[in-house]
């Protein structure tokens, strides 16, 4: 095993596999894992990561893997980026831990500041940190129904908002999620992302929309496959908001914080939101997520929502150098890295009709296959050259690499995934 710390990982040769995969040491560990974990745990493939910088991870058996999952759209610095890990440790040898919903954390004003600047709308913003995605969707759904009075939330067939009760409600990406954890939480219906007549005939036959608070939507579906929207999909909604006073949310926790090239994936769209939620890449892999809401919203009185660890300052110091080096280029590279992934993958569909179709903005980038089966065979056969890509929907391979993705990388990337792809029968 070479793991020396004198490796620059970052720039090392990737992948370089030592083992098979899994090695030993990584058999090892899954077989310590099972024993004492929770099964629900959707692990996709034995991969037991150890360490990581930039876009290269290595297991535990010394193997190194060319990372275009980013911890699932997470380390969007790429891993351990030293300016990332420098504020993490300036701040914790100073504060660890204050509760910023009881008391003026100044770290955490200072990220709402810069998410107030950022926001996708044009007034002021006010705004709710949590440790999750999922807290920020259950923070929009609270908020909404508060500051409209009104019980109903419309969200997506297709759609994943997270799975604690709230969120889970909303999310429609799989069955499985819901199997089991009935009765959900009453007053949401589901429409087709992209279908206008479908939203009119739920608003016709089983709500009117005077009684909807919100309609929750993702810019581009993640987990339900990386769909991007029909033109115009994201004006019809936004017309439909205004004309019923309902707030439109839309949840960028995968698709924000530069991943598509700009900011957030909305901007693509020229629509602004009421409130827009944040979460993964947006510290770099430390717990955050952001219910960033126009200020005229945030009307709830004192005590009505708050959270012991949410905003906490490890997590903002993280946030704060994170939106520095995103603004700083990672967001231009997200665009033009992303475009070499995206043509080359059409390239390679060309040439390999075991692929459907590849769409994407940025580096959320998704390749569709014949079936499942297909998808998860070269999810497989991708990992055994060492290279992490990860299932979405029901038959897409997802590309959401680290934002510090060099060219170079994505063409290494793009060899191995058609290796992997010629190796399934298409
Ligand atoms: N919303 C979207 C669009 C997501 O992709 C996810 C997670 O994948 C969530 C919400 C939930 O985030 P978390 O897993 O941090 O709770």
């Amino acid at each position: 095993m070479s793991t020396a710390e004198s490796v620059d990982l970052a720039n090392a040769q990737a992948p370089r596999l030592l083992t098979q995969v899994p090695g030993p040491l990584a058999l090892a560990r899954i077989e310590r894992d099972r024993k004492v974990t929770s099964p629900s745990l959707p692990r996709a493939y034995p991969l037991v990561p150890a360490r990581g910088a930039g876009s290269v991870v290595e297991d535990v058996d010394g193997n190194r893997f060319l990372d275009l999952n980013a911890g699932i759209a997470v380390t969007s610095t790429g891993h351990s980026h030293p300016a990332v890990v420098e504020a993490i440790k300036r701040q914790a040898e100073q504060l660890l831990h204050y509760s910023a919903s009881d008391f003026y954390l100044p770290i955490y004003s200072d990220v709402c500041e810069e998410l107030d600047r950022i926001a996708p709308f044009k007034e002021d913003a006010k705004c709710f940190l949590t440790n999750s995605g999922t807290e920020a969707v259950e923070g929009a759904i609270k908020l909404a129904r508060y500051a409209t009075g009104r019980q109903y939330i419309i969200a997506m067939m297709g759609a994943f908002h997270g799975r604690s009760y709230g969120s889970v409600s909303l999310t429609a990406s799989k069955a499985k999620y819901r199997t089991g954890f009935g009765p959900l939480l009453p007053g949401v219906h589901h429409t087709v992302f992209g279908d206008e007549q479908h939203l009119d005939i739920l608003f016709k036959r089983l709500v009117s929309p005077s009684e909807v608070a919100a309609i929750v939507v993702g810019p581009i579906l993640g987990e339900g496959g990386y769909v991007l929207p029909p033109e115009g999909w994201f004006e019809y909604l936004r017309g439909v908001c205004d004309q019923h006073g309902i707030l439109l949310v839309v949840d960028e926790v995968q698709s924000g914080m530069g991943r598509t090239g700009k900011l957030w994936a909305i901007e693509h769209f020229g629509v602004e939101p009421d409130i827009v939620l944040a979460g993964k890449g947006i510290a770099s892999g430390m717990p955050l997520g952001a219910m960033i809401a126009r200020e005229s919203l945030m009307i709830w009185d004192v005590g009505a929502h708050g959270s012991t660890y949410g905003g906490n300052p490890l997590s903002c110091a993280a946030a704060l150098a994170t939106l520095d080096l995103i603004e700083g280029g990672l967001m231009d590279n997200a665009r033009e890295v992303g475009g070499v992934l995206l043509e080359g993958l059409r390239r390679i569909q060309d040439r390999r009709p075991a692929i459907r179709d590849v769409r994407g903005l940025g580096l959320m980038i998704g390749i569709q296959f014949a079936d499942h089966d297909a998808m998860v065979a070269i999810e497989h056969a991708a990992f055994r050259r060492g290279l992490l890509v990860l299932g979405c929907g029901d038959d897409v391979i997802r590309m959401s690499p680290p934002l510090v993705l060099r060219r170079d990388q994505a063409e290494t990337a793009l060899q191995i995934f058609e290796e992997a792809v010629a190796e399934v029968p298409g």
